[in-house]
């Protein structure tokens, strides 16, 4: 799933593409993927794109009169720049929104899952972003881990949007690799440094994907998004600080991957899956 920096990378590109220009008109292309009826997308055809920005995993359009519209591309959420603008209806197509620059962005899907949608809210109105939990850089979260005694574990609280926003499955893997915490740890549990180290991580390494986001070219079209995760994914090849085998722990709709000698002192975290096989 696209994560922070890859949608803070792709909404500075959508800035450069079609900020400043109208929105001249939109192609609802697949059904069910625009959630909200009032305003209606009409609202702000005609109007100007004054910016795009991002809250979370969600693309911020801010329009001239006030009303915003917001995508959020879920797991295999995918955007594409056209120029010009095409008039195909590729397979997944979800929605083309066509401005005055003569530039569209085509939002689709990968996959049979439709889960990408997108908003169209009123001056003030957060829709689906008003229960989103602080930024993942933001000092709000610094102090949420400094002083919060939830008994979750982390890996669940990273991936929390209502707790934190931003941060996802790949992420949290290189992030707890990073600051050499087991996933399965609690943040009351965690020493002082150990939630400093924690913050640390998530610094680094959201700005580390930041920066090779920011190389990315055009939209956010690639299948594949996740090749550059250090740890995420990577199961069974050689961890990149210590070189034993990264191990992982499987559930229904992902996997947590660590290292056992850098993060959970060399304990094997129980693989429900596997065990499940076993008996
Ligand atoms: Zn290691």
């Amino acid at each position: 799933m696209p994560e922070m920096p890859q949608m803070q990378a792709l909404a500075e590109r959508l800035d450069a593409n079609v900020g400043g220009h109208a929105l001249t008109g939109y192609e609802p292309l697949g059904f069910s993927s625009l959630k909200t009826f009032a305003p209606p997308p009409e609202s702000v055809v005609g109007d100007t794109l004054t910016r795009v920005g991002r809250r979370g995993k969600y693309v911020v359009f801010e329009f001239a009169n006030g009303n915003r519209v917001l995508l959020h591309l879920s797991q295999a959420g995918r955007l594409d720049v056209e120029s010009p603008p095409k008039r195909t209806k590729p397979k997944g197509a979800v929605v083309r929104w066509k401005f005055e620059n003569q530039v569209a962005l085509l939002v689709r899907e990968f996959g049979t899952e439709r889960k990408a949608g997108w908003w169209v809210v009123a001056p003030g109105d957060d829709g689906p972003m008003a229960s989103l939990g602080p930024e993942a850089l933001s000092d709000e979260f610094a102090t949420l881990v400094r002083e919060s005694t939830d008994g979750r574990r982390v890996h669940t609280l990273l991936r929390d949007q209502h707790t934190v926003a931003g941060i996802g499955r790949g992420y949290s893997d290189d992030i707890l690799h990073r600051a050499k915490l087991s996933p399965y740890a609690s943040l009351k549990s965690m020493s002082p440094e150990e939630r400093e180290r924690l913050i640390a991580a998530v610094h680094d390494v959201l700005a580390d994907g930041l920066e090779r986001e920011r190389k990315r070219q055009g939209g956010l079209s690639a299948n594949k998004l996740g090749e550059h995760f250090v740890v995420h994914g990577k199961h069974g090849v050689p961890c990149p600080v210590c070189g034993d085998d990264l191990q992982r722990v499987s559930y229904e709709s992902h996997e947590v991957v660590y290292c056992p000698r850098c993060q959970t002192g060399g304990k094997v975290l129980a693989d429900r899956r596997l065990s499940r096989l076993v008996k």
